[in-house]
């Protein structure tokens, strides 16, 4: 069972909203929804485990929510020890997630051969705005709805020269791509790394890259869904499957 205690809220936080009880009620910003309340039913799961003869490994972490930094070596290794995982976080109106995109971001950078005076030598300069603008419109024809809801998009860019009659030798996009299975990120992230200038006086760079893999629907995922279903019946509960489209 996979679990972590960190929250989004700021430091200092605590000392504007200090921790109280009022009878039955704890208060805080503690993150009750994400995701302490599955941290104390993952608990209650050990106790039981342990008294009726069970056992399962749960790891706490607490640095998610700033993307797993030094817990993702221990999160590999457990992961690729284990047969099945329960991560804890909350529930999407009472449905837990089967599958969920992964995501990737990436940084592509143009440069122009030289700045060059817009009117005086514009043969001599490349201009990087050009490059971008045709890398744009191609990184958006790798999204592909029909492939199951890849998508790709330029949300960021910037650059250019240092003045308008200075043609731009510098520019940049920040790419953000969502996709459901491995083999579209696969696709996406060649396509992406082997992106050639137009012209050729211009250069390329590519950084980042897929941060966090899709959590594809399979048949193991399935089994292990029926299973909780089945579980979830005997507390009178009707248990439902989503998939979600980001990182939550
Ligand atoms: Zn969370």
């Amino acid at each position: 069972m996979l679990n972590h205690y960190d929250t989004v809220w700021p430091k200092g936080t605590i000392g504007k909203r200090p921790f109280r009880t009022d009878g039955r009620f704890a208060y805080g910003p503690g993150g009750v929804f994400d995701m302490k309340a599955g941290m104390v039913q993952c608990l209650y799961a050990m106790q039981f485990a342990a008294e009726h003869g069970g056992s399962f490994v749960s790891l706490f972490t607490g640095d998610e929510e700033v993307g797993s930094t030094e817990s993702r070596p221990i999160i590999e290794d457990l992961a690729s020890r284990s047969s099945r995982v329960f991560v804890m976080e909350p529930s999407q109106d009472g449905k837990i997630k089967t599958s969920r995109k992964g995501v990737g971001d990436y940084t592509v950078t143009f440069r122009g051969g030289r700045a060059a005076h817009a009117g005086l030598e514009p043969e001599k300069g490349v201009n990087a705005i050009d490059e971008m603008a045709r890398a744009v419109l191609f990184l958006h024809s790798l999204s592909d709805t029909a492939r199951g809801g890849t998508t790709v998009s330029v949300n960021v860019a910037s650059g250019g020269g240092t003045r308008s009659n200075v043609i731009a030798d510098w520019a940049q996009v920040q790419v953000d791509v969502r996709v459901w299975t491995l083999s579209e990120a696969e696709r996406v992230d060649g396509q992406i790394r082997s992106m050639r200038p137009h012209n050729p006086g211009a250069t390329i760079e590519v950084s980042g890259g897929i941060n966090r893999p899709p959590m594809e629907r399979t048949r193991a995922t399935v089994e292990l869904f029926e299973e909780a279903r089945r579980a979830a019946r005997t507390l009178g509960i009707d248990l439902q499957e989503c998939a979600v489209g980001g990182w939550q």
